[in-house]
């Protein structure tokens, strides 16, 4: 399977991303058309969100709110980053897991502070990761 680089041929939105395989595809953004336009080794991956991600980010037409799962809030970083915060006070939001999977989520009391150098190096790439998928999505609901 080859991963390759698509563009919307809606003008006003001009989104381009990558996929594996997405035969008769349209814009995670838009619902318009796509076209190829090229290898994915043509482009450098920093520089183009996979369609997943912007597919799962979306808020479609006038919708508010969209619910997500609490892997994606974890995988986002942004679990990481409101514990960060939530340190300062004593307390933390906790995840229980069995394995990947979420059992439970729930506001805790806590007596640590901060994380482990590992898991912050984790937290920052993560959040990093989705400003660079998300930032010119969230700059267009910011100016709505
Ligand atoms: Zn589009």
């Amino acid at each position: 399977m080859r991963d390759i680089a698509y563009k919307c041929l809606n003008e006003k939105c001009n989104a381009i991303f990558h996929g594996i395989d997405l035969e008769g595809i349209c814009c995670p953004l838009c619902g318009d058309c796509v076209v190829p336009v090229g290898e994915f080794e043509d482009y450098f991956i920093k520089d183009i969100p996979s369609y997943k991600s912007l597919k799962k980010t979306q808020l479609s037409g006038n919708q508010m709110v969209s619910e997500k799962s609490i892997e994606e809030f974890r995988e986002s970083g942004m679990l990481w980053l409101i514990n960060n915060l939530l340190h300062i006070f004593g307390w933390a939001v906790v995840v229980e897991t069995d394995g990947d999977k979420v059992v439970r989520m729930y506001p805790a009391r806590v007596k640590f502070r901060g994380f482990s150098e590992k898991s912050n190096t984790d937290g920052y790439i993560s959040v990093s990761r989705y400003m660079n998928d998300n930032a010119e999505e969230l700059l267009k609901e910011a100016n709505e």
